[in-house]
C-alpha cells in the first residue's frame, strides 16, 4: 500500500466499527473504513447525506456523539444499495424527510425495498435545502454514475462538496470508473466538480476525504487511461490480430479471435497506465486492467 494514502486514512476502530470526525465546523464525515457518509449539524436539526447499508446500525448512535440535534432530514445522493440501504435503521425516527431526484425516487417505488425508505420529497435539476444555519445546494446537471440520477451536494459558505462514486482520494478509482453507467459523462465530471469552490471533498469511499488536488490527480490519471486506450487501439490492427490467432484454430470461432483483438489492446494499456501510476495512486495495481477494460468499451463503440 502506498504510504502517502495511508497517511491521509482516518482510523476505525475496528471494535467500535466506525468513526465520526469533524471536517468544517458543524460538518462531520462518518466512515466505517469502506463507505462514507456526511452529518451536517444545523441549529434547527442533523441532516444526513445518505444512509450507508453497512453504516446503518451505528448512524444515530454516531450522530449522537457529536450533538444533541434528532436527525430530521436525509438527502439520497443516488439509488445504490450500499449507500442508501442503511435508511431502513432510520424508521424510528418520526417525521424523517427524505430528499431525492425524482428518478431516484421512482426507482426506489418501482423496487419496494424496505432497506432503502422511500423519498418524501423529489426535484429534478436543483434543490436549495435551507436548514437553519446551513444552506445545501443539491445539484444534477447530468449522470456521471447512475442511471436514474446522482448528485453534487455542496455547502459552499464552508467549502465543502461530496460528489459520491466518481474518485476515492489516494486511491485509482474503483471497478470499471466507480461502476459509471456512462463513461461519456463520466469524462465530464471532473471539470464539473472543479468548477465548485471547495477545499474539502468527500468521494463516498474508504477513509480519507480529499481536496481539489485529489480531484486534479484522479482527473489526471483517468484522461492518462483514456488516451493509452485510444492510442494502443489505433494503433493495433484487428484483422493481423485475428489472422494470427486464426492460423492456429482456425475461423470459427469468432467471439474467441475477437477476444483475443480486446485483451491484447487491454492488456497493453493496463501495463502502461500501472508503470506510470504504481507510486501516485494506490489500487492501480488492482484495478488498472478493469479501467482500460471499461475504457475500450467507450472508445471502440461509443468515442
Ligand atoms: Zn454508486
Amino acid at each position: 500500500m502506498l504510504k502517502s494514502t495511508l497517511k491521509k486514512s482516518i482510523q476505525v476502530d475496528p471494535q467500535k466499527g466506525y468513526a465520526i470526525q469533524k471536517m468544517k465546523p458543524g460538518i462531520y464525515v462518518l466512515t466505517d473504513g469502506v463507505w462514507q457518509s456526511v452529518v451536517v449539524v444545523t441549529n434547527k436539526g442533523v441532516v444526513l447525506v445518505d444512509a450507508p447499508e453497512s453504516l446503518g446500525p451505528n448512524i444515530q448512535k454516531a450522530v449522537a456523539e457529536v450533538t444533541n440535534q434528532p436527525i430530521v432530514t436525509l438527502i439520497y445522493t443516488h439509488t445504490h444499495i450500499d449507500h442508501i440501504g442503511g435508511s431502513g435503521h432510520l424508521k424510528n425516527i418520526p417525521n424523517l424527510e427524505i430528499i431525492a431526484l425524482e428518478g431516484v425516487a421512482n426507482f426506489l417505488r418501482e423496487k419496494n425495498d424496505p432497506k432503502r425508505l422511500l423519498p418524501t420529497k423529489t426535484f429534478t435539476g436543483a434543490y436549495v435545502l435551507s436548514k437553519g444555519d446551513k444552506q445545501i445546494d443539491l445539484s444534477n446537471p447530468f449522470n456521471f454514475h447512475s442511471d436514474e440520477g446522482d448528485l453534487f451536494v455542496s455547502i459552499a459558505k464552508d467549502k465543502f462538496l461530496m460528489v459520491i462514486d466518481v474518485l476515492t482520494p489516494g486511491y485509482v478509482p474503483f471497478k470499471d470508473l466507480d461502476l459509471s453507467s456512462n463513461i461519456h459523462e463520466y469524462l465530464k465530471v471532473f471539470d464539473q466538480i472543479l468548477a465548485y469552490d471547495f477545499d474539502v471533498f468527500v468521494g463516498g469511499h474508504l477513509t480519507s476525504i480529499g481536496d481539489r488536488n485529489d480531484v486534479l490527480e484522479s482527473k489526471e490519471y483517468v484522461m492518462d487511461v483514456y488516451e493509452t486506450v485510444k492510442r494502443v487501439h489505433a494503433k493495433t490492427n484487428l484483422m493481423e490480430v485475428m489472422s494470427g490467432t486464426a492460423s492456429k484454430i482456425g475461423w470459427d470461432n469468432k467471439f474467441l479471435l475477437f477476444k483475443v483483438f480486446l485483451d491484447k489492446v487491454i492488456d497493453e494499456s493496463a501495463v502502461e497506465i500501472e508503470s506510470r501510476w504504481i507510486g501516485r495512486l494506490a489500487g492501480v495495481d488492482v484495478w488498472g486492467r478493469s479501467h482500460a477494460s471499461t475504457m475500450l468499451n467507450y472508445v471502440r463503440w461509443d468515442d
